[in-house]
């Protein structure tokens, strides 16, 4: 058997779609558009390259897309202020502190310091605390990208096993929150579980959110299971050159599985389409526009 591929990219482009569309009529009631703010401090060449793609795929949604660019010396204290100046602003309903953030700056006053009705990441306390206990409130976007995937490619989840492997506050813990939340029995696996391959073995959803090259083998796979690699990993082609590979051994386990996200082109594209649609709710949500839950 060979699995399905996931496409991530094409679902991804579709959400897009329909966040710009709603966005347009966000724009048309509210009288200005959704407004996406995010803070870059220092010169992280990644975190440059992802602030520069959130942007332009914010203006594409039609939303309004700022970037704050700080120094790399910039103090606490005054991040904690420009934090304090966007909670105040009206025109903006997103916020997004890109991590990671200099040594000087402790990361969780900053996340704790944004309104948690701003917080598109997620990150908050309060959004974590609301996801737990089943509130409406912003979910991380990584996660509710595997979810949207999963429940495309599967419809109900509704008891079925799921094993999250990675216990991080971005990825595997609000993970296996949503897939509570829908009703799966869940395991949450990490660096310390016993015997992992033989608890992988009795999912019929695994969720690899590692970050350890192709460790998850195919023999670990439940025929018939679906897989979702978060991972991205870069690693030495073997031609003096790179390429990207997940936490899954792909080639093994797309002959087990039913269902398979690769990398590239399967969750990663997910994250900000997944952050236009959370900004998107937070528009609605701050100016008291409806939006049909439905919708998006
Ligand atoms: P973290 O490093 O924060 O967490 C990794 C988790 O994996 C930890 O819980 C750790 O366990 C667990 N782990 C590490 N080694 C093992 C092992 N040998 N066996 C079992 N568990 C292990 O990573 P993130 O959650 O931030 O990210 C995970 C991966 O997802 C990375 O490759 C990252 O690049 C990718 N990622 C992709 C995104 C996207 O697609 N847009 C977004 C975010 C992340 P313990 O807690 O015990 O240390």
């Amino acid at each position: 058997m060979s699995a399905a591929i996931i496409d991530g990219k094409a679902f991804a482009e579709g959400l897009r779609e329909r966040v710009g569309a709603l966005a347009a009529g966000f724009t048309a009631k509210a009288g200005r558009r959704p407004g996406l703010t995010v803070v870059l401090v220092g010169e992280d060449p990644a975190s440059a390259v992802y602030v520069r793609s959130k942007g332009k795929a914010t203006e594409a949604a039609g939303m309004k897309s700022d970037t704050i660019r700080l120094p790399a010396e910039t103090s606490q204290a005054a991040l904690l202020d420009l934090v304090g100046q966007l909670n105040a602003d009206e025109s903006v309903d997103g916020i997004l502190v890109q991590l990671p953030l200099p040594k000087q700056i402790d990361e969780q006053a900053i996340i704790a310091a944004i309104d948690p009705n701003k917080d598109v990441d997620g990150f908050h306390p309060v959004n974590a605390g609301r996801l737990a206990t089943g509130l409406q409130g912003f979910v991380p976007c990584t996660p509710l990208g595997c979810l949207m995937l999963l429940k495309d490619q599967l419809g109900d989840l509704a008891g079925k096993e799921a094993v999250v492997i990675g216990r991080s506050n971005i990825v595997g813990k609000p993970m296996a929150q949503l897939l509570l939340g829908e009703s799966c029995t869940v395991t949450i696996a990490h660096s310390r579980t016993r015997d992992l391959p033989g608890v992988v073995r009795r999912a019929d959803i695994v969720v690899a959110a590692v970050g350890r090259p192709e460790m998850i083998r195919g023999d670990w796979i439940k025929p018939g299971a679906a897989v979702i690699d978060v991972g991205i990993n870069r690693i030495d082609a073997g031609d003096g050159k790179t390429r990207l590979v997940g936490d899954v051994a792909f080639d093994e386990a797309k002959e087990v599985a039913s269902a398979i996200t690769p990398v590239p082109g399967g969750v990663g594209p997910m994250t900000i389409a997944v952050l236009l649609r959370n900004t998107l709710v937070a528009a609605h949500r701050n100016a008291g526009v409806p939006l049909e839950k439905s919708a998006i």
